[in-house]
């Protein structure tokens, strides 16, 4: 994929259908929005993995920071960001005197574990930490390809060309995959699976959201936990050009930075075989 020099900066809108729509939608989106968070801090705290990542804004840190207390949860600092809006594709480092940044870092149960998951980070070792993550072996390779390799920033495309289409281009794929695994939602932080799954079909990650995540949520927040799949389940479409993504669901449409792409590329979701 040819790829253009620009940075755009962070953008997020969401556009809902209608007012109908938004009235009854935006606080169930709230309500999934938080139990993206909690499922993070308590797969943590449940010892269902060693570390996740997190940032915590200094307007909020006391409030983050007993957060983590109360789960016996400690926060391992790596480094101080520039705030951003939706999903990072590229950390911009800043320091403590600018009030528009988080402290990015993660949080662990043991010390040791929060220590070497930093010097991994540190050192650019992204697949030996994906594993402190917990992430399946495929979806870290996938990673270390696309990414890091590869340098594609945002990667529902690079996911949509590993999960077998019903129809395609070079520049279209029509697929179905599983709705654990849709990702085009998570600018908003609406995402069942933690990681980027290396398709919309991966067995293992299924697996995990199976066996882990989706007990998990259920247990949190089970109305929640209904909404999140219901939005994920929704046929969706990823529709990015020259940075910016616009992704349709029949709720709202919303746009993301994503990839810097010379041509348009369009991917059409659905989970009907699933
Ligand atoms: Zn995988």
């Amino acid at each position: 994929m040819q790829q253009l020099n620009l940075n755009l900066g962070s953008v997020l809108r969401i556009m809902w259908q209608d007012k109908q729509t938004r009235d009854e939608w935006e606080p169930r989106l709230s309500a999934v929005q938080r139990l993206g968070y909690q499922l993070e801090l308590e797969s943590v705290a449940r010892g269902l993995r060693r570390i996740t990542t997190v940032n915590v804004p200094p307007q909020t840190f006391e409030l983050e920071i007993e957060r983590f207390n109360d789960k016996k949860l400690i926060f391992v600092p790596i480094k101080r960001v520039k705030k951003y809006q939706g999903f990072a594709h590229r950390h911009n480092e800043t320091d403590g005197n600018d009030p528009d940044s988080y402290v990015f870092g993660v949080v662990c149960k043991e010390l040791t574990h929060g220590r070497m998951a930093k010097s991994l980070l540190i050192a650019g070792d992204h697949r030996s930490f994906g594993e402190m993550l917990g992430y399946p072996e495929c979806c870290r390779e996938f990673f270390h390809r696309e990414f890091v390799q590869n340098g594609i920033p945002d990667l529902p495309w690079c996911q949509g060309l590993n999960t077998p289409a019903v129809e395609h281009t070079d520049t279209y794929r029509k697929i179905q995959g599983s709705a654990y695994l849709n990702m085009m939602l998570r600018y908003w932080s609406v995402r069942l699976a933690p990681h980027l799954p290396c398709s919309y079909r991966c067995a293992s990650s299924v697996a995990w959201v199976e066996s882990v995540w989706l007990p998990l949520a259920q247990s949190i927040d089970a109305v929640a936990a209904d909404d999140l799949l219901r939005l994920l389940s929704m046929p969706t479409q990823f529709d990015v050009n020259k940075g910016v993504a616009i992704i349709t669901t029949p709720l709202f449409k919303g746009v993301a930075s994503s990839i810097p792409c010379a041509i348009r590329h369009v991917l059409d979701f659905s989970t009907e075989a699933f």
